[in-house]
């Protein structure tokens, strides 16, 4: 086919490097603003605060109350914050739930955003905003969720414990492989994906060994950086579709579901695109994606069933039944029977089948 494709361009600034927090005030600054609330979970309070001494007058306060799947309760308390204490900008310093946060509070406020992403989850390069109300999970696109700057500083990634290391890469790594099959996507993000690919099949070996080697965390935050800017680019299929029934209705952990998805729905659309997702069976060295991610998620120590991450198998028929309803477009077509045994095999943690 004769090629054709829209590249929207990239709409963030990026700063990347160990130690590059130290220009956060910089950046606060060449945006235009002095008052910077700055977000972070309880957990990572103490880099909030220690953010806060860093940027001195140039911060209004720390916020560290964000929490996974940006309830609009936390929001509401959040702006609050933001309003009393007269900021003009918001610092997200954490991983997802903390970028969740800021997200929020910037489409409802019109806030610049700077995110200091921790994890390899993603959120920061993308327009999309997950929230949750009354139990129920909603996601959305627009252009006022996109952060205006990301600055990624290597040295904050060394202490995220190994587990959530594994997961975060292979929540990652879901980006990327639903970026290969995306309608829209475009040779930018493909050469980014498989850069991707690339690098976490070489560098996840090495962090098992030496989880706080610098030089294999920065190559893969780097990866990270790929898929989150594949997220951010392009529409997203079943995979995201089943991570979200099960984050959403069954609080499942978000980078923990993903990572047991992967190899399934992976292989269940590689019988469908078996030349698109080549890139991925080169990249972690198996005959088929599918079973070559789940083969090294094995070796990597990743968790493999559901069963594990506390759903009931009672659960799997209301699971299939959510998955089918308002279904995002996918390369391969499906019904209730085909997802329902997607899940089970992803419950018992049967290495897939196409
Ligand atoms: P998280 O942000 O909930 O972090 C998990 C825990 O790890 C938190 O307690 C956090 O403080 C801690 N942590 C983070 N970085 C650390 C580090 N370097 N060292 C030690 N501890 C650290 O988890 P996550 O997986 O990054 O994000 C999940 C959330 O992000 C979900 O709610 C998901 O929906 C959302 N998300 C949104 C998008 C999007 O584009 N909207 C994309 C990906 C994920």
């Amino acid at each position: 086919m004769t090629r054709s494709f829209t590249f929207p361009g990239l709409g963030t600034r990026v700063i990347f490097g160990a130690g590059s927090l130290a220009q956060t005030g910089a950046e606060v600054g060449r945006l235009g603003h002095a008052r910077a609330l700055i977000l972070s979970t309880p957990h990572q309070r103490p880099e909030a605060d220690a953010l806060s001494a860093q940027l001195c007058t140039l911060c209004a306060g720390v916020f560290a109350q964000a929490t996974m799947h940006t309830p609009t309760d936390v929001t509401a308390k959040a702006i609050a914050a933001y309003n009393a204490l007269g900021a003009d900008c918001v610092v997200s310093l954490g991983g997802g739930s903390t970028t969740g946060l800021g997200k929020a509070i910037a489409t409802r406020t019109g806030a610049d955003q700077v995110v200091i992403p921790t994890t390899y989850a993603g959120s920061e390069m993308t327009d999309i905003l997950g929230e949750t109300a009354d139990g129920q999970k909603t996601t959305r696109r627009d252009p006022s969720i996109r952060p205006e700057t990301v600055i990624y500083d290597v040295d904050l990634t060394l202490s995220l414990p190994y587990a959530l290391t594994v997961t975060s890469a292979l929540n990652a790594i879901a980006h990327a492989m639903e970026a290969f099959y995306a309608p829209d996507r475009n040779p930018v993000i493909e050469l980014m994906c498989r850069d991707a690919m690339r690098v976490f099949s070489g560098v996840l070996p090495v962090l098992q060994r030496r989880p706080q080697d610098p030089d294999a965390r920065a190559e893969a935050l780097y990866a990270a950086w790929c898929c989150s800017t594949a997220l951010g680019q392009v529409s997203m299929a079943l995979h995201h579709k089943l991570a979200h029934v099960l984050g959403g209705s069954f609080n499942l952990p978000h980078a923990e579901t993903h990572a047991v998805l992967l190899p399934h729905t992976t292989a269940f659309n590689e019988a469908a695109v078996p030349g698109l997702l080549a890139p991925i069976a080169a990249a972690f060295g198996g005959a088929t994606a599918g079973g070559a991610l789940w083969d090294f998620a094995a070796r990597i120590g990743a968790p493999l069933k559901l069963s594990d991450l506390g759903l009931a198998e009672a659960d799997l028929d209301r699971a299939a039944d959510l998955a089918i309803k308002t279904p995002y477009p996918n390369p391969r077509p499906f019904d209730r029977a085909d997802i329902r045994r997607l899940l089970q095999q992803a419950f018992d943690g049967r290495r897939p089948t196409n």
